[in-house]
């Protein structure tokens, strides 16, 4: 039977130091005041060219991020396959946006989709659409706000072309690619996008993945739209749920452009609407894909439910369950222990590359309600099952 609580599974791939490590690391990110410190510190220190690989390295970096190139993922890769978990490369570079640097992001996640083909041990590619283009101009597009000149549709032609390749290597390789989802202000146009992708290079199977945020309230009104369109062009969309990472500033945009707020009223709310289009999906399996990424164990052992009350395989390919690097193991490892099909989202990238990343894995640490507790609550669990364990073997 699925039981999250089973520390002896969850862990079995850490070693005491691992664990160790891991504690120490939950128990400093668990202080609000002491992220927002050190977000505040990496932008200065981004900002004047401070080294801070050596503070960053063997800490947030080792926990949750595969290392700065494929290459340097492999020993992540092949530990996790030993315990049936596929890992999902995702290079995870933000932040500050130039012709150069949007050219080898794009280069890099073509590089990554390849790699992806080559290894049965990767179970998709992925890529973040707002790193392919310019923020002002992805808004003002998405948002049609005003008029492009002429060198803002030359720049976004661009942009759509690069989507585009992506889609395509994707296709001609026969590797599912997951495209994240952004904030509000982009996601018209990357939906338009993704629709169109799906339309294209799905025909067949789910290649190009949408991704819902649940946590809005409009998301099971496109998920129909999707379906409808699928059975009248003929295609298999893949669908990748999440509640969605950006609710505070959502909430503060929309407040301060006067538009009505795209979130749903309260947590219970997000957790209905998550609920209902996993259900969805998992009832119309026969025309569509379906990766969940949650850490939430509640979604994880409703959905294991489902396909059981729909007697699906627990290995069915076309449903994953995903968590990231460093995160709720106790979930993936319970759940691939127990025949499912699970997925780590590995983030690489060089360590001031991935900051930003870092700094919205330690903020959600702090902020999702019970995650760090329970995160150190079962580090803590399993470091005393161990001592206790080697205290009771008897001495030959
Ligand atoms: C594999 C994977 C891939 C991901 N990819 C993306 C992505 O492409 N795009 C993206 O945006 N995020 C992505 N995320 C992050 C995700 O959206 C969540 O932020 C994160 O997983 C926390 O949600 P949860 O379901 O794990 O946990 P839970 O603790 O159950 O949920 C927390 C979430 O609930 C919602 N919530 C909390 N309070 C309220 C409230 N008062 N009112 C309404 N809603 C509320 C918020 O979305 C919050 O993040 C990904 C996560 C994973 C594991």
């Amino acid at each position: 039977m699925l039981d999250f609580n089973n520390l002896e599974i969850a862990f079995s791939s850490k070693t005491q130091s691992e664990l160790k490590n891991a504690y120490l690391l939950f128990t400093a990110i668990k202080y609000p005041a002491l992220v927002k410190i050190a977000k505040v510190a990496t932008s200065v220190a981004l900002k004047i060219h401070f080294p801070l690989a050596w503070a960053v390295k063997p800490t947030l970096y080792k926990q949750f991020v595969g290392g700065e190139t494929l290459q340097d993922c492999e020993p992540t890769i092949d530990h996790l396959k030993q315990y049936h978990v596929l890992s999902t490369l995702d290079f995870s570079a933000e932040g500050e946006r130039s012709e150069e640097g949007i050219r080898a992001t794009f280069e890099e996640t073509l590089r990554s989709v390849d790699y992806a083909a080559k290894n049965p041990h990767i179970a998709y590619a992925v890529f973040k659409p707002s790193t392919l283009t310019y923020d002002d101009l992805f808004s003002k597009v998405s948002e049609k706000r005003e008029k492009l000149t002429i060198e803002e549709v030359k720049k976004y032609c661009e942009f759509t072309e690069r989507f585009m390749a992506l889609c395509q290597r994707a296709y001609e390789n026969n590797v599912r690619i997951l495209v994240d989802a952004e904030d509000y202000c982009f996601q018209d146009a990357i939906d338009e996008l993704t629709d169109e992708a799906m339309r294209k290079y799905n025909k067949e199977r789910a290649i190009v993945f949408a991704t819902l945020q649940m946590y809005r309230h409009d998301r099971m009104s496109y998920l129909r739209r999707i379906l409808d369109d699928a059975v009248e062009k003929e295609y298999y969309p893949g669908i990748k749920f999440v509640r969605g990472a950006y609710m505070e500033e959502e909430r503060a945009r929309a407040a301060e452009f006067g538009y009505p707020d795209p979130i749903c009223k309260d947590k219970k709310a997000t957790d209905a609407n998550f609920d209902e289009g996993v259900r969805f999906v998992i009832e119309h399996l026969d025309r569509m894909e379906l990766f969940m990424g949650t850490h939430n164990e509640e979604s994880n052992y409703k959905l294991a439910r489902l396909m059981l009350d729909k007697n699906y395989s627990p290995d069915d390919k076309r449903v994953f369950f995903a968590q990231l690097l460093g995160m709720s193991d106790n979930i993936s490892f319970n759940l691939a222990n127990a025949g499912y099909n699970v997925t780590k989202y590995v983030p690489y990238a060089r360590v001031n590359d991935v900051l930003p990343y870092l700094i919205r894995r330690a903020e959600e640490n702090t902020s999702v309600a019970g995650q760090t507790g329970r995160e150190l609550r079962m580090l803590q669990s399993e470091m005393s099952r161990r001592k206790s364990n080697k205290k009771r073997i008897p001495i030959s």
